[in-house]
């Protein structure tokens, strides 16, 4: 069992893909959100910024027009560690991304602390920005885009 990614929250694509890659992580032992790993695993354009790094999401979910994930710069895994000057950057990154992108419905999500309880499979803190694709033919007009939560 990995301090930094839980592989039982990693099965959620069907192709498999995903789950092979956090398994390969977990085997390193390292995080794949540290500054120091990040472009091992992570092969989009990063943006940097003081408190994050700011980059679309290697493995987006389906069907979504944007996945973009927001990084904390260092290894915290709670949102009660983060400064004020981190959360107001966030704000500053979250309204550049949705008005820049033109992102005019969406969803904002940031899971914390024990991967135990949120169903995700890195447990350095970063937050998604996810605008779903209604018009995409495997858009699930019933369950619309899913994204587990716990
Ligand atoms: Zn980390």
């Amino acid at each position: 069992m990995s301090a930094y990614v839980n592989e039982n929250n990693s099965q959620a694509r069907p192709d498999g893909i995903y789950a092979n890659v956090i398994r390969e992580i977990a085997k390193e032992g390292v995080c794949p959100f540290c500054t120091d790993h990040l472009q091992k695993f992570h092969k989009k354009p990063l943006a940097e910024r003081a408190y994050w790094w700011v980059t679309d999401n290697m493995y987006p979910y389906k069907p979504s027009k944007h996945h973009r994930l927001l990084i904390h710069k260092t290894h915290i895994s709670h949102m009660n560690e983060l400064s004020p000057e981190a959360w107001t950057e966030l704000l500053e990154i979250f309204k550049e991304e949705t008005t820049g992108r033109n992102i005019t419905g969406g969803t904002f999500i940031m899971r914390f602390g024990d991967t135990k309880f949120t169903g995700a499979s890195v447990s350095h803190l970063h937050a998604h920005i996810v605008q779903s694709d209604p018009e995409d033919a495997a858009y699930d007009k019933v369950k619309g885009l899913t994204m587990r939560i716990g």
